[in-house]
């Protein structure tokens, strides 16, 4: 390791198999001759983390502990392998979580998005809760120009939004988005700005929904006290959603959905359930429904056109609604799990 990279570093690890997160001084992570070593500036928290943090049956049966969580930050390249020879000290970077293997049928075919076994930061590989990540190479993404870092550090999460809201197009149609999490919030601001008609979002939770107006909707509802239904006649519509995002893994807001599309509607499936649960396949067949499911990010088409709708107008910063130092942490974690944040942000520096 050069001189100025320290021989530890401050982590936040999950080091028992038990709720809670620990704040711990670690080895710097060593890098292959592939991979890049980076200086974690900002990390952001993701709902995965929230999993981890409580010790749930995903997180017991996924995460082999130690394990230095997180997988949403933006940084800079401290230091290179010695086989790479396109990224330099001093870049503003962030990481596609996903590391996939290169060698099954769909990563040889370029559809690395639809790796067998794809691998994730802070998940099954250590993360960005870090002063310092190592990833490979073919995991890097080098911000554009004029990207603001606050938003360059929730380039994962919002790429979500923008793989799942760009799945059908959407200029001149009528989309419903189920769920106003921050995903749901950014997926709004997007069909938005790709031209959508009207963009009605729903969430059970009043906080949310009036993050939803500050992202611009045409409405924000509450299932438990609007029908849809009467919705879709407040805004003058007749035949239903023709495109739906469905970000709450919720099984009444996907019901709903269902019970709210246009004939031929087409349905994007980003929110993951917590249990199985039972649909009106009659309806999906009847109205000739598409459903698809989305998982992670298009490397690396989503995130150009993540940059490219940043670069043309889009604004996606009221999703971040907390900042704290890494030495807060405790904090951060309390604003995510109280349900009223936004995005919040964690500084590696400060
Ligand atoms: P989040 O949990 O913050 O947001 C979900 C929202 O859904 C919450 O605001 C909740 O109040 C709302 N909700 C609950 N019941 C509802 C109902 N009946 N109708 C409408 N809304 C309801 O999550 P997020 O970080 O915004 O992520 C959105 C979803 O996407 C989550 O389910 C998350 O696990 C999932 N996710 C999937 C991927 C993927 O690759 N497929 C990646 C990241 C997140
Ligand atoms: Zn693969």
């Amino acid at each position: 390791m050069s001189e100025n990279i320290p021989k530890t570093m401050k982590a936040l690890v999950k080091s028992r198999p038990e709720p809670g997160l620990w704040m711990e001084e670690v080895p710097t992570p060593e890098i292959g001759i592939n991979d890049v070593l980076i200086r974690v500036h900002r990390a952001s928290i993701c709902g995965t983390d929230l999993h981890i943090l409580k010790w749930d049956a995903w997180a017991s049966k996924t995460i082999s502990v130690p394990m230095v969580v997180g997988h949403e930050f933006v940084g800079e390249v401290a230091k290179v392998g010695s086989n790479v020879s396109d990224f330099f000290p001093g870049q503003l970077v962030g990481a596609e979580g996903h590391v996939v293997c290169g060698r099954c049928r769909n990563c040889l075919a370029g559809r690395r998005h639809l790796c067998a076994h794809s691998k994730g930061l802070g998940v099954h590989r250590p993360g960005s809760y870090a002063e310092y990540i190592s990833v490979p190479m073919s995991n890097v993404w080098v911000h554009h120009a004029n990207i603001d870092p606050e938003v360059a550090c929730i380039f994962d999460p919002f790429g979500n939004a923008v793989h799942t809201a760009l799945a059908f197009p959407v200029l001149g149609e009528d989309v419903l988005i189920t769920g106003a999490g921050p995903i749901g919030l950014m997926a709004a601001a997007v069909v938005r700005h790709a031209g959508a008609r009207f963009v009605v979002q729903t969430d059970v939770n009043p906080g949310r929904l009036e993050l939803a107006r500050k992202m611009g909707v045409t409405m924000a509802v509450n299932p438990r006290e609007t029908n849809l239904k009467d919705v879709q006649k407040e805004l003058g519509m007749k035949e239903g959603f023709d495109v739906g995002l469905e970000m709450s893994g919720n099984g009444s807001a996907l019901r709903d959905m269902l019970a709210n599309m246009s004939h031929g509607g087409r349905i994007a499936l980003l929110g993951i359930p917590a249990e199985e649960f039972v649909i009106d396949w009659n309806t999906v067949i009847f109205n000739m429904l598409t459903l698809k499911g989305i998982y992670g990010r298009e490397m690396y088409e989503t995130w150009y056109k993540m940059t490219v709708m940043l670069q043309s107008g889009l604004d996606i910063k009221p999703v971040i609604t907390h900042r704290f130092s890494f030495t807060q942490y405790q904090d951060a974690f309390d604003a995510m799990l109280s349900g009223q944040a936004g995005k919040v942000i964690m500084d590696w520096t400060a």
